[in-house]
C-alpha cells in the first residue's frame, strides 16, 4: 500500500534519510522506533508529504505522491496523521472538530459528517464528549479525539507519530487501546513510538531507525528479545 524505494532526504548538510527502502502492505501494522533525530517524524513526515524528499520515490496505492494542489489535498485526506500534541480546533467543539474534514474537504453533507462523527467519537469513548470544547477534556481524550477526526476522513493508512509521549501515565493506556483495536479491524498503520507493550500485541513489524537509516526490522518478538545490532541492543539497553 506504502512504498519507499530509496528515499534520501537532506536537511541542508543532514542527511535525514537515508536510502530508505519499505514496503507496507494493506493491513500491516509497522512500529518505527529509534534513537532522538533518527529521523522518525521526518519519515512520517515524507509519507503524508508534509516534507518533500530529495531522492527515491514514495507511492500510496501503486500512485506516486502529488507535489501540490488538489491532489496533495486528497493524498492528506487519504493519509490520516497524529502527533504528539493533538491539534484540535481551540474554538470549535469536539462534534464540529472530526466533522470539519468530511464536509469541507469531502463535501459530504452535515447530517452525514454529524452522524459519521458521533459514532467515531462514541467508538474511540469519547462520545459523552461531543459539545464540549478540547480544552475541557483531558489529554487522553484530546488525543482519542484527534485519531477520530482523522478516521473520519476514512484514510487508506494511519501514522502516529509518538501519539502517547505528552500524555500522563494513566491516559497512555486509553489512547493506546483506541490504537490496538483500530490494528485488529485492520488498519494500515505506521506508528512511532517507544511503547513496548504496543508493539508487542499489535505490530506485525518493528523498524529500528538509526541516524537516518533502518538499521534492523523484525518481528517485535525477534527485535525486543534478540536484536541483532550494536544499536539495536545499546538502544534497548536504555529504554527497556
Ligand atoms: P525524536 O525522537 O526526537 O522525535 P526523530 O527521530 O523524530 O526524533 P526527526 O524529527 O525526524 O527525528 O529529525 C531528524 C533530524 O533532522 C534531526 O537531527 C533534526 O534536528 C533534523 N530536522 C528535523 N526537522 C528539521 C528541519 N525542518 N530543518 C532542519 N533540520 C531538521
Ligand atoms: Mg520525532
Amino acid at each position: 500500500l506504502v512504498v519507499l524505494d530509496h528515499v534520501d532526504k537532506w536537511f541542508g548538510d543532514l542527511h535525514v534519510l537515508q536510502d530508505i527502502n519499505l514496503t507496507i502492505k494493506r493491513g500491516e501494522v509497522v512500529v518505527v522506533i529509534g534513537p532522538s533525530g533518527s529521523g522518525k517524524s521526518t519519515l512520517c513526515r515524507a509519507i503524508n508529504r508534509l516534507e518533500s524528499i530529495n531522492k527515491g520515490s514514495i507511492t500510496l496505492d501503486g500512485k506516486k505522491l502529488p507535489e501540490e494542489g488538489k491532489a496533495l489535498a486528497q493524498l492528506r485526506a487519504e493519509v490520516g496523521m497524529v502527533f504528539q500534541s493533538f491539534n484540535l480546533f481551540a474554538h470549535k467543539t469536539i462534534l464540529e472538530n472530526v466533522m470539519l474534514g468530511p464536509t469541507k474537504v469531502r463535501k459530504h453533507k452535515k447530517a452525514d459528517a454529524e452522524k459519521k462523527a458521533r459514532e467515531l467519537l462514541d467508538r474511540v469513548g469519547v462520545g459523552q464528549q461531543a459539545a464540549k470544547y478540547p480544552a475541557q477534556l483531558s489529554g487522553g481524550q484530546q488525543q482519542r479525539v484527534a485519531i477520530a477526526r482523522s478516521l473520519a476522513m476514512e484514510p487508506k493508512v494511519m501514522l502516529f507519530d509518538e501519539p502517547t509521549s505528552a500524555l500522563d501515565p494513566e491516559m497512555i493506556k486509553e489512547v493506546l487501546d483506541v490504537m490496538v483495536d483500530l490494528a485488529h479491524q485492520g488498519m494500515t498503520m505506521i506508528v512511532v513510538t517507544h511503547e513496548m507493550g504496543f508493539a508487542r500485541t499489535a505490530a506485525d513489524r518493528v523498524i529500528f531507525m538509526a541516524d537516518g537509516a533502518i538499521v534492523e526490522e523484525n518481528t517485535p518478538e525477534e527485535f525486543f528479545t534478540n536484536p541483532k545490532s550494536e544499536r539495536a541492543k545499546d538502544f534497548l539497553g536504555k529504554i527497556l
